[in-house]
């Protein structure tokens, strides 16, 4: 046997309580208490239903926000990371380059010495030399001194050779030399090599 139990609802117009029979919900009847026509449907508690929705979604947006802030934060956190390391890299470098002494001088074995080189323009046409000095670290005389450069292009590719001749080097004497560059994509040069007859 099956007992049937009574539902309650409330008056759309009183909100007065209403009990009703399971098989007649969502019908319309009369109110017992106000006599107006109102549907029989269940009561369902809005003060403790809406609430916990409204909780559940500010709990998702609070939670989606730490979330957000969290992977912005973790984003943050790898950037500064890497600044750090590539300042670390930075400032170890320079340590490296102050412990590291300067280039030993290569032509030092042959008694020379060599300033960097510069190509300059002449100003009245576009002859193009490559300048430097060649210092004679001996106390001899040197004789046929010859400078031989490289010419490299704006990506320190060799792209031609350059060359300067001084017949007589004093001792303990600089000779600047100006070696004619004929190739015109050169932009920079390095001296290849010091020789003497
Ligand atoms: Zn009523």
């Amino acid at each position: 046997m099956i007992k049937i139990k009574n539902l309650s609802g409330a008056c759309q117009h009183c909100g007065r309580a209403i009990e009703f029979r399971a098989e007649t919900a969502g019908m319309t009847a009369d109110c017992p208490h106000c006599g107006q026509p109102t549907e029989l449907l269940l009561a369902l508690p809005p003060d403790s239903n809406t609430p916990a929705r409204t909780k559940a979604i500010l709990f998702t947006i609070v939670a989606l926000v730490i979330l957000i802030g969290g992977l912005i934060g973790t984003v943050l956190a790898l950037k500064r990371a890497e600044r750090l390391s590539a300042r670390h890299r930075e400032s170890a470098a320079k340590a490296n380059a102050q412990i590291v002494p300067p280039p030993a001088n290569p032509f030092a074995p042959v008694g020379f010495s060599v300033s960097p080189v510069t190509l300059e323009q002449s100003q009245s046409s576009a002859i193009v030399h490559a300048v430097g000095k060649v210092r004679n670290l001996t106390n001899r005389q040197r004789f046929g001194v010859r400078v031989q450069l490289e010419l490299l292009d704006r990506n320190g590719r060799k792209i031609g050779e350059a060359k300067d001749y001084q017949a007589l080097l004093e001792p303990k004497a600089e000779w600047p030399f100006r070696a004619l560059v004929v190739e015109p994509k050169a932009v920079s040069a390095i001296i290849r090599g010091i020789t003497e007859d």
